[in-house]
């Protein structure tokens, strides 16, 4: 089956010979049909996850899937046709935190789609049926490839983590991908939103999706002040996860607030420092965020069913071409997300 495979890591993603694998009991064929590319995926290419160095090659990236079934094994209640979405980490279901429903926080993974099990830059990928989360036809597929992580993802951290409610400020530091969906959700809590990116592009989709302000680092305290009535922000969302983003995280967020931690680096010597004072005396919650839970993500897919948050999809590439989507990725040229079309009818 065509797909696109890391070989070494640091390298192009290149194709390599893969079977079309078989549906066991409770577990479903997809069929790939768009793959949403991520900056993840640029950490796993690259060989700079914390678990690269244990990872076997070749390896097909790719964890931001649509698709529709296409096969199922013994005991599965999916039909095929039915468009899905794959929650992409398949906790254990019984160590205290699947037990707790912190399951993306799981001790005892049964695979984790385009990390450290095959993703979807292939045509087929086997999944337990519990992972998928059916899709009304009326949403693009393209589209829905942006839904299982980056709209995930942004749910957690605003709904969950963050804690936001009905008129609240919530400001976005980082627009991509997943902070344009921040905005969005933030604003369906009821919540007012101010987005905070240095790329005009990523401001201008901001407040397309409904940013009541958006601005320039330098000018974000500002923005945050004229509609917090000179607070500070409620809730900051750090989608970006260096220094910068996080002196700025804290220098938005009011006596009390809260800031999740969404974006992150795996290089040591770039980890931003914690102003100690700041966090202490002004009781500053920090707090990380990751990933979501598969009831959280079926509300994120009724969100974007209704029409309440709308994904923001900039440019599509044909599976052939991931490389290019990457170095997108990597050169911060993205508005929203790219997507791999994986099936070539779309
Ligand atoms: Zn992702
Ligand atoms: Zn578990």
């Amino acid at each position: 089956m065509r797909n696109m495979a890391v070989v070494e890591f640091g390298k192009p993603l290149a194709p390599v010979s893969l079977d079309r694998p078989r549906p066991g009991p409770g577990e479903v064929l997809v069929r790939v049909l768009a793959c949403g590319v991520c900056r993840s995926d640029l950490k796993v290419a690259g060989g700079l996850m914390p678990f690269s160095a244990s990872q076997q090659l070749p390896h097909v990236p790719g964890h931001e899937i649509s698709g529709e079934v296409a096969e199922v094994g013994a005991g599965v209640s999916l039909t095929p046709g039915q468009r899905v979405v794959v929650h992409n980490y398949w906790g254990c279901g019984s160590c205290p935190y699947c037990v707790e429903g912190q399951e993306n926080l799981c001790d005892a993974l049964r695979g984790w789609v385009g990390f450290t099990t095959p993703g979807g830059f292939e045509e087929y990928l086997v999944v337990p049926q519990d992972h998928l989360l059916p899709v009304p036809p009326q949403v693009d597929p393209l589209q829905a490839a942006t839904i299982s992580c980056a709209l995930g993802t942004a749910y957690h951290a605003v709904v969950s983590r963050g804690a936001v409610r009905a008129g609240e400020t919530v400001a976005v530091v980082g627009t991509g991908g997943v902070g344009l969906y921040a905005v969005q959700v933030a604003r369906a809590a009821g919540a007012r939103a101010v987005a905070v990116d240095v790329r005009e592009e990523a401001l201008q989709a901001a407040r397309r999706v409904g940013a009541e302000a958006a601005a320039i680092p330098a000018e974000a305290p500002s923005a945050v002040a004229g509609l917090s009535r000179g607070r500070g922000a409620d809730v900051v969302v750090d989608c970006v996860g260096n220094r910068p983003a996080s002196e700025l995280a804290l220098a938005l967020v009011r006596k009390g607030g809260r800031v999740v931690q969404v974006g992150y680096l795996t290089d040591p010597e770039q980890y931003p420092a914690l102003p100690t004072d700041r966090v202490v005396l002004r009781e500053v919650q920090v707090v990380g965020s990751r990933y979501v839970t598969r009831p959280e993500l079926a509300r994120a897919v009724d969100l974007v069913a209704s029409g309440a948050v709308r994904p923001v999809v900039s440019r599509v590439v044909d599976l052939g071409q991931v490389n290019e989507a990457l170095e997108e990725v990597r050169a911060d040229r993205v508005v929203g997300r790219v997507v791999v079309r994986v099936a070539p009818e779309l």
